[in-house]
This record gives C-alpha cells, sequence and structure tokens, in this order.
C-alpha cells in the first residue's frame, strides 16, 4: 500500500496500521461479514458465483470507524484502479444488511473532463445530466446544504453555482477529494446519535461496525440496450414463486416484471417491446443468475442489474423483504429443494412471526392514523364498529357487522360479547387480565391498558387524549401485534394457512421434544388446537361453560340456592351441561389428553354487574331486587383473587365439584363408549395446603367409585394440582406424593409473587419497564430469577418425592419463546398456552434442539436420552 498522502492528519491506531485500508472484492479475498459487513461479502459471493459484478472495494469497519474519528484514507491510491476517469458509487455495509446505513452515493468522480470523456460515449446531454445530479446529490447528503438551493430543474452551472455560494469555495473537481469527503461524511453519519439508535432497535450491539464498498458505476446508459431495474423471484406477500421488478430502459421508460402462476409474463410499457422480447439471451442469463443467486446465497435474493449496450452488470443483491408468511414459505421452498437444510428451515422464522401468520394483519403498507396504544394482548388486526358493551356486541354480530367492544376492562360477563365482537379494546389491564387471557384464547385481536382513553359507556362515547371523540357505531381497526388502535377501516392483509405452514409445523414437531397442549374451554378452541397441532388440551377453564345464557341462569340459582338441597337441584341442572360439553371435547381430541380445571373464580364473578342485570335476575328467579342485592352484598370481598374461590370454594361448597368430577366421569364413560376412549386429568386449582389436596381427592376418588358402579365401566382418571400460590410451590415436595401432576398456573403464581395484581399491573407497567425496576413485563415473559426459581423449587421437591412426575407449565408464559426455554431446562414436559400460540412454541422448543445438536453430537444418542430422562425425573438442570 503507498504511504498515505495525508501524513499531517490524524492516522488509525498503531494497531491496526497493518491492516489494509481497502480491498479490491475478489473470488479469494479474506473478507468476512463480521470485518466488511453483509453487503462486501455478498458482493464477494455474487463475484464467485461467477455474475458480472463490477469492480468492488471493501473498507472494513475498522477503517471507517478511523475515518469517522478523522483519519483521512488514501484515497488517491483507491482510485488508481478505477483508472484515469474513475465513475464510482460508494454503499454502505454493516455486518446485517437489517441494521441499515447511509444512504448510497451515486456518480462520484464527475467532473469536467469526465462529463467530456463520457459524452463520447453516452452522449453531452445525459452526461451533463449524471454531472449535475452529482453535484446536487453531492451538496445535499454531504455538504449537508438546504436541498431548496438545489431545486429538480436545475442547470448544471445553476447547480455548481449554488454550491460555490453557499460554500465559499467551488466546487471540488479531484475524485480523490470526492471521495475523501463522501467517505467521512458516510463514516460519520454512521456515528451520529440517531443513526446509533435506530440499529439498536433492530437488534445491532452499540458497538456495531460500518463497511462500505466503492464499486465502478454500471451507468446503463449509452448505444444499444441499456437501462437499469431489480428483479426478483418471489411474491413478498405470499412466498410463492414469481418474477416480479421493474425495469428502466433508457429508451422506453419504465416497465414492470411479473409473472403469473410462475410462467413468464411480462407487463410492459404500451410504447415498447420489453426487455424479454428486445434481448431474449439476455433475459434469460438475468434469470440464470437469479436461480444461481438463490442456491449459492442459500435464500431468495432481489437483485439489482444494469444493462449496458447490452451487457449485463450485477450491482448488488439483497434479501427479499417479505411478510412473516412469506417467510415460512420461503424456508420450507428452500429445504424442499434441497438448498438448505429443514433445521435451518426451522431456524430460520421467530416463533413470534408465527402468530402474525394466523391472524388478518394490518398492512404495514397502509396509512394508519393511530389515536392511542396500549399493550399488544392478542396478536392479528380486526376492523368494526364501536360498541361499549357486551349486549350491543351480540346485537350488532347477529345482524352480521363486525365490530369492536370497548370496555374499561373487561369480567367474566363480557364473554358472550368478546365472542361476537372481531377486536377488543381496554382502557385498562395488562398482558394477562381477563381481556387479554380471553382474546388471546378466543383468537380475537385485543389492545389493552390503552391508557390515555377516556371512555363513557353512558354517553357511548369515547375521547383520546388529545381530545378525538369516536361514538358508538364509529369505525375502528386494532392492530393487536403491535397494540394500537386506529380510527376508521385500516388496510388489512388475510390470514393464510398454506401447504407451506402444514409442513413446516409438521417439521417443527419432528424436531421438538418437548410436549406442546392448549389451553382450550370450548369445542371451538379444541378444534382450533387440532389445527394447530396440539397434542392436547393442557387447561381446560370449566368456568367458562358457566357464562352462556342458559347456564348462567341455572348458576345464579345456585349461587342464590338457600341451603344445600337447593343447591344441590341446580347442580343438577348443570351436570348434563358440563358433560355434554366435557362429552363434546372428548369426542373432538380423539384421545389426546385432556386436562381439566375445576371451578376456580370467586362466585361472584357470576352476578350481574349492573342494575338492569340485577333487575332481570330478580325477574327470572321470582326474587325482590332488594333480595338480590343483598345476595351480592353477602358475597363481596375485598379480595376477591385472594378469598373464597379455587379450591376454597371447592372444599366449602363440596358440592360444585361432586357435580363437576361426576360430569367428567360420565362423559369419559359416554366418550369411551363412542369411540373416543381418554383418561381425564383433573386439576385442583388454587392449592396451598396438602390437606386441600387429600380432602377433594378423597371426595373424586368416591364420585369416581360411584359411576364405576353405576355405569359398570372402569376408567382411569389422573388427579392434580394447578401450582399458582407460592406456598404450593414451596410445599410441592408433600403435595406431590398426592397427585399424578402439577402444572404451574404462572399468570397468578407471578401475580402472587409480586404481590401484583395482574389485572391492575397495565397502569404502571410501562413506567416500570421504562426505567428498569423490571426488564420485562413478568406476566409476559417470566420472571427467571424469582418466580422461575419458585419454578425450579417446587420441581425439585415434587420429582425428589416422586419421581417422573408429570410436570408443565399453563400460564401465558407457556406461549413464549424465552420462557418456553427456561421451562425445557427446568424438566418439564409440555407446555400450554393459547391455541393460537400452539405453533410458534412448538417451533420455540424445535428451535432449542436444533440449537442445541452440536453439544449433543458430542454425547452418543443414548447418553443425551439419558440426560433427558434423568432430568425429567427429578435431576436439577444444572447438573445437566
Ligand atoms: C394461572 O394462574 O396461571 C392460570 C393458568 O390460571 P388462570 O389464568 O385461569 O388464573
Ligand atoms: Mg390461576
Amino acid at each position: 500500500m503507498a504511504p498515505s498522502r495525508y501524513s499531517a492528519f490524524p492516522t488509525r491506531d498503531a494497531a491496526v496500521q497493518n491492516l489494509p485500508e481497502f480491498t479490491e472484492i475478489t473470488p479469494t479475498a479474506d473478507i468476512s461479514s463480521g470485518a466488511y459487513g453483509a453487503r462486501s461479502k455478498c458482493l464477494q459471493r455474487l463475484i464467485r458465483l461467477d455474475m458480472p459484478v463490477p469492480l468492488s472495494v471493501a473498507l472494513p469497519f475498522i477503517e471507517v470507524r478511523a475515518i469517522a474519528s478523522g483519519h483521512r484514507p488514501d484515497t488517491r491510491a483507491l482510485l488508481e484502479a478505477f483508472g484515469k476517469y474513475p465513475l464510482i458509487s460508494v454503499r454502505p455495509s454493516a455486518e446485517t444488511a437489517d441494521w441499515g446505513g447511509p444512504g448510497t452515493i451515486l456518480n462520484i468522480g464527475m467532473n469536467a473532463a469526465t462529463t467530456a470523456h463520457l459524452a463520447a460515449t453516452i452522449g453531452k446531454e445525459p452526461a451533463e445530466k449524471l454531472y449535475r445530479r452529482f453535484v446536487q446529490s453531492f451538496s445535499v447528503e454531504v455538504a449537508r446544504l438546504d436541498a431548496e438551493a438545489f431545486p429538480p430543474g436545475q442547470s448544471l452551472e445553476g447547480a455548481l453555482a449554488a454550491y460555490e455560494a453557499e460554500m465559499d469555495e467551488p466546487f471540488p473537481d479531484d475524485p480523490a477529494i470526492q471521495l475523501l469527503e463522501v467517505l467521512r461524511s458516510m463514516a460519520r453519519a454512521w456515528e451520529g446519535t440517531t443513526a446509533r439508535l435506530l440499529r439498536q432497535a433492530k437488534g445491532a450491539p452499540a458497538e456495531a461496525g460500518l463497511g462500505l464498498v466503492v464499486q465502478r458505476m454500471a451507468l446503463g446508459l449509452g448505444q444499444g440496450e441499456c437501462g437499469s431495474g431489480v428483479i426478483q423471484f418471489i411474491d413478498q406477500a405470499t412466498g410463492a414463486q414469481q418474477i416480479k421488478g421493474r425495469y428502466k430502459s433508457q429508451a422506453q421508460g419504465r416497465e414492470a416484471l411479473t409473472a403469473d402462476a410462475g410462467a413468464l409474463y411480462l407487463t410492459r410499457d404500451p410504447r415498447g417491446e420489453s426487455l424479454e422480447e428486445r434481448c431474449p439471451e439476455l433475459f434469460a442469463e438475468l434469470l440464470a443468475h437469479g436461480a444461481r443467486g438463490r442456491i449459492g446465497l442459500r435464500e431468495e435474493m432481489q437483485i439489482e442489474f444494469t444493462v449496458e449496450d447490452g451487457a449485463l452488470r450485477i450491482l448488488d443483491a439483497v434479501r427479499v423483504p417479505r411478510s412473516a408468511r412469506a417467510g415460512v414459505r420461503v424456508a420450507v421452498d428452500l429445504a424442499n429443494d434441497g438448498v438448505i437444510p429443514r433445521e435451518e428451515a426451522l431456524m430460520r422464522v421467530e416463533p413470534q412471526a408465527l402468530g402474525e401468520l394466523l391472524h388478518p394483519q394490518v398492512d404495514p403498507e397502509g396509512e394508519r392514523d393511530v389515536f392511542a396504544t396500549g399493550i399488544a394482548a392478542s396478536p392479528g388486526a380486526a376492523m368494526g364498529r364501536i360498541v361499549f358493551s357486551a349486549h350491543a356486541a351480540q346485537a350488532c354480530a347477529a345482524q352480521g357487522e363486525a365490530c369492536v367492544l370497548v370496555r374499561h376492562e373487561t369480567s367474566p360477563e363480557d364473554i358472550r360479547g368478546m365472542h361476537a365482537a372481531r377486536g377488543v379494546l381496554t382502557e385498562r389491564g395488562g398482558v394477562t387480565s381477563h381481556a387479554a387471557v380471553i382474546a388471546r384464547g378466543l383468537g380475537v385481536p385485543c389492545v389493552v391498558g390503552a391508557s390515555g382513553l377516556a371512555i363513557s359507556s353512558r354517553e357511548r362515547t369515547m375521547t383520546t387524549a388529545d381530545g378525538r371523540v369516536f361514538r358508538e357505531g364509529d369505525i375502528i381497526s386494532i392492530d393487536g401485534s403491535r397494540g394500537e388502535a386506529l380510527a376508521g377501516a385500516a388496510a388489512m392483509l388475510p390470514a393464510t394457512l398454506d401447504d407451506g405452514f402444514a409442513t413446516f409445523m409438521t417439521w417443527a414437531e419432528e424436531f421438538s421434544d418437548l410436549g406442546v397442549r392448549a389451553n382450550a374451554d370450548t369445542p371451538q378452541d379444541a378444534e382450533t388446537s387440532l389445527r394447530f397441532h396440539a397434542d392436547g388440551i393442557g387447561l381446560c377453564r370449566t368456568e367458562h361453560m358457566f357464562f352462556e345464557d342458559d347456564r348462567l341462569t341455572v348458576m345464579r340459582e345456585m349461587i342464590f340456592a338457600d341451603d344445600a338441597e337447593d343447591r344441590r337441584a341446580a347442580l343438577e341442572r348443570l351436570l348434563p351441561m358440563q358433560r355434554e360439553d366435557l362429552l363434546a371435547l372428548f369426542e373432538i381430541m380423539e384421545g389426546k389428553p385432556v386436562c381439566i380445571r375445576l371451578f376456580d373464580p370467586p362466585l361472584h364473578e357470576f352476578l350481574p354487574q349492573n342494575r338492569e342485570g340485577v333487575r332481570q335476575l330478580a325477574e327470572a328467579m321470582d326474587l325482590s331486587v332488594s333480595r338480590v342485592n343483598q345476595r351480592i352484598e353477602a358475597l363481596r370481598e375485598f379480595n376477591p383473587m385472594l378469598g373464597m374461590r379455587g379450591v376454597r370454594l371447592g372444599i366449602t361448597v363440596p358440592e360444585i365439584y361432586d357435580m363437576q368430577a361426576r360430569a367428567i366421569f360420565e362423559a369419559t364413560v359416554e366418550a369411551g363408549r363412542r369411540g373416543a376412549p381418554i383418561e381425564p386429568e383433573i386439576m385442583i386449582p388454587l392449592v396451598s395446603a396438602k390437606r386441600e389436596v387429600e380432602l377433594v381427592k378423597g371426595r373424586i376418588d368416591s364420585v369416581a367409585a360411584a359411576v364405576r358402579a353405576e355405569s359398570g365401566v372402569d376408567f382411569g382418571y389422573q388427579i392434580g394440582v394447578i401450582v399458582e400460590t407460592p406456598r404450593a410451590a414451596l410445599r410441592a415436595g408433600e403435595i406431590a406424593d398426592h397427585v399424578d401432576f402439577m402444572s404451574f398456573g404462572t399468570n397468578d403464581l407471578t401475580q402472587m409473587t409480586y404481590g401484583l395484581s395482574r389485572d391492575d399491573a397495565g397502569r404502571f407497567m410501562g413506567t416500570y419497564v421504562q426505567s428498569g425496576v423490571y426488564p420485562e413485563d413478568p406476566f409476559h415473559i417470566l420472571d427467571i430469577e424469582g418466580v422461575g426459581e419458585l419454578l425450579l423449587i417446587a420441581a425439585e421437591r415434587a420429582r425428589g418425592s416422586k419421581r417422573g412426575l408429570t410436570l408443565s407449565i399453563c400460564g401465558e408464559h407457556g406461549g413464549n419463546a424465552e420462557s418456553i426455554a427456561f421451562c425445557r431446562t427446568a424438566g418439564m414436559d409440555y407446555v400450554s398456552c393459547s391455541p393460537f400460540r400452539v405453533p410458534g412454541a412448538r417451533l420455540a422448543a424445535a428451535q432449542l434442539v436444533i440449537s442445541e445438536a452440536p453439544e449433543r453430537q458430542k454425547a452418543t444418542l443414548s447418553q443425551w436420552i439419558a440426560r433427558r430422562l434423568r432430568l425429567r425425573q427429578g435431576d436439577r438442570p444444572n447438573e445437566v
């Protein structure tokens, strides 16, 4: 390398003096994306694939950083390779293409001499136009002058004069100086605060480096066929193979390249022939490069090209940006074509992105009039008229009208309205509040905790923080993936489960070693779970079966019963309803395991919440309004979630669990008769003491004995607990003696460990996370340090008492990739989550196995299986 001619300026650190300032990109040059960036590496691959890439020179991160801090690179030496009239572009090359970088600067090297030289081949006018464009972009992008001083119709002389007037010196003529200024400006732009924040938001580390690529311009101007364009071979929305792109011919203006059903079909400017028709060989060459690029780069690439006098030049290639749906399809197609292994296909898709695929989405390209933001509680997009009550939602749905239910917060009474609504928006709540859990279960897009909204159910208005007023009937859209509420009907992309998705899920199943079940309460949920390949139901919240109109009334009669006799009569009416519901679930699940949780919520949740409701109930039960109010008052608790609910209700009012156990066993007998045999799993909620389990188990066993005797049919069943109080976790050792399984209810366990209301935390969670009090919302991502420790203690103690005890998680964390990693390491047998999160959970589990593969290869298969078995039987994870 020639010594720097700018030795008066700071030079690079002594430590890096020996590294080249720049390297020509050749097939054998020592270029890595970690030192030179993804674009430089990609260009080297294109060159290795024999693509006609113009001469390109790469600057490493270390050089660009030195330039940003004042080092003056030897641009004269760099330009030597580009000949007497160098004409070049500089492009950014970050380590990962997604991290962006400053904009490309084209036509560096234009001056009076180059213009005269070029005029001989491409003509005077186009040459001057290039010069003027360069002066303008240099002035605005590099010298940072006001764009208004360089309007589009300006002449070359005008642009040069404007530069001189602003800068008090003539426009730099020397290509080496021009290049120096461009490099310096791009290097400094990368170090700026805005650029830094933007790339960090995309996951780049704070110290991420920028490389630069200096490339000979391939102008696409001159005699014969000349032009420039981009081409890709998939549709970015669906991932289907399709030729798309655009090409601007120097002679004929803009053409569009598209294809129908894979057949090559060109739409073109009506004034002329298409590129394919004019230059069939060149077009075939372009397609051949595309095919070679797909295999060589193992990716679907968008190729930027020019045509100069009938000769093709490939300037650059970038990964085609794509929707989640297209991402899955491309991964499957690449693996099916043998371009990448299946493991890699599985690793290329984010588990969270699968959720996107299963729901319609707000079109990211469409306009967004966001009027409120909150917590993204249930993914997908919905559009409809605003309604402020569950009743109005049902009325709307009955007329076939789409609606969005807007509430302060939801309660069990709203479930039917949530079913009927396309989307839900609440002012309060967090990721495990009622609205969030139910919406995810139903697959209804939902935004909760949209604080700043003032909702008046009486006036039927919703007022935003900046005073916009929405009324019942106005159309709004919900983006449950981003946590945004939008005014009007936002543009949407439909949900689609294509063959690619089914294949992808089959591969994920092959690779995962952790069971994935669904939290499903209704036949509809069960069907969705099966569609998403769930291994079974890990949590059926039976109380949800009592919110249907006919059941709710009987349920209320049960709650209002004056004595055990009346209560039993009401429960006898509930029994066949519960039995039929469970039978339907068992039949749909076709022998797959179903875990049924006994009644959990406080009874008052079933009582009417407003005056009209009380009046209707009084009418239905032939009671006075004041009698109903007295009963409601009597059931009122200061802390209902810590009060008479779950097993506490089961022990104090044992007839409820007796009825449920009988419904489960009678449904089991009937399912067996109908050819869908099942061994039900019965789960006791909110346990905190082993005696609770002994008492409930004793009664369940007697009901089972009675049903066996009455039916003459033998059947098996399992009894377990949901561990959701800290005490249950600590006493898991003695509780384990009485149960067959334990499932961690991490929603309540998180609530109780933190002493943090899952229904109210949304109000301050944002501030808490922003201030770094919590690293994440612990209702969303399992708190490994605190709740996680309780979970490990419980797992260790439980399996210490009973080796091989089945352990699982059924809180919402069961659908979160990071939490799943922890559960797997803790030796759990399965995770259970909302049906729509099952595919993402399965993929997360498969990815864990795949990323362990190198470690696994060190052990023989039998050693590996033995390790996993030991873990499942109770060994502490850190021994593995
Ligand atoms: C839990 O608490 O984690 C749980 C699964 O139960 P629920 O959300 O119904 O309280
Ligand atoms: Mg719970």
